[in-house]
């Protein structure tokens, strides 16, 4: 494979829907660091093929994205704290010559609910994938919740995640109702309610919410999903998956370049990007 002359990377397989080059292109181009982010589609062990081109110095790093958030991993030479606890990395960079790996999605997740108080409140995470490990590290490890249930359509996965992330407890679909009720804060790491299925919700639309509670869709096409909607007619807080984007790749970014995103340049971007689309 003839590797792109860009200096970022994000390494996944699909790629072209991806927003991160548009992101981190706009960061670039507005702090002035002629550097350039490039999607690269690979497949198999092409993937470590790549990494062995990730120096440093030419190639800063990578984004990784599916189905490689794993597969990564043994063709690195360190992993931080962070992605040995998720299991998984999404952000690849050197450090004195070692290809490190980290997630970023953990202080993503966490970044817009700096302002929520959820002292003691029971959690939900609904879908037991990749992206619910990290919202799972995030709050047992980052916010030091206790109670958090895994709702998943195979029980039996949700507890091997458990056991494997040593937090949480599995739950069904069945459960959901009452669980609901408790909860603090709920949160859809599912695609159920993505584009095109905007029509869908994770949630039956029997369960209602209150004040009080929080309810945060990983989702952020579209940025206002059905469950979100939903949610916040019966008075919850509503988040959607787009700060959380913008968030896991600033903290990328600053490992790259040790400089802060701007992040509203990049927002406005996003805002423009989706007006058009
Ligand atoms: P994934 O690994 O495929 O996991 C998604 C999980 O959702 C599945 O493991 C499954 O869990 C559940 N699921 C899938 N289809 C379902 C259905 N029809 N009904 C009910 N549950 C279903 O995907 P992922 O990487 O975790 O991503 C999940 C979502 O999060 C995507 O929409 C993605 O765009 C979004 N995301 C957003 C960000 C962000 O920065 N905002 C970051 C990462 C991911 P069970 O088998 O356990 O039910």
């Amino acid at each position: 494979m003839v590797y792109p002359t860009s200096n970022c990377w994000l390494l996944g397989h699909p790629v072209s829907h991806s927003l991160s080059p548009l992101i981190h292109n706009t960061a670039f181009n507005y702090l002035n660091l002629q550097l350039q982010y490039a999607a690269l589609d690979v497949e198999g062990l092409e993937v470590g093929n790549a990494i062995t081109q990730i120096d440093g110095k030419k190639v800063l790093g990578a984004n990784v994205t599916i189905p490689h958030k794993q597969a990564v991993m043994p063709f690195l030479d360190e992993l931080t704290e962070v992605a040995k606890r998720v299991g998984a990395v999404n952000t690849i960079y050197v450090e004195e010559g070692r290809r490190m790996g980290h997630n970023t999605d953990v202080e993503g997740f966490l970044s817009p609910l700096k302002t929520v108080g959820l002292e003691g409140a029971e959690m939900i995470v609904l879908g037991a994938g990749g992206a619910a490990r990290a919202v799972l590290v995030a709050l047992s490890y980052g916010l030091g919740a206790k109670q958090i249930s895994l709702v998943s359509r195979d029980v039996d996965k949700a507890q091997r995640v458990c056991d494997e992330l040593e937090c949480g407890s599995p739950a069904s679909y069945d459960q959901l109702a009452k669980l609901v009720e408790r909860a603090g804060l709920v949160v859809n790491t599912t695609p159920v309610g993505m584009h095109p299925h905007v029509d869908e919700s994770p949630i039956p639309d029997g369960i209602h919410f209150r004040a009080g509670q929080t309810v945060y869709d990983l989702i952020y096409a579209p940025r206002r999903t059905r469950l979100l909607k939903k949610a916040e007619r019966e008075g919850a807080t509503v988040i959607g998956g787009l700060p959380m984007l913008i968030a896991q790749a600033a903290a990328s970014f600053k490992i790259w370049t040790q400089q802060e995103m701007p992040v509203e340049i990049v927002e406005a971007a996003l805002q423009d990007h989706f007006e058009k689309a």
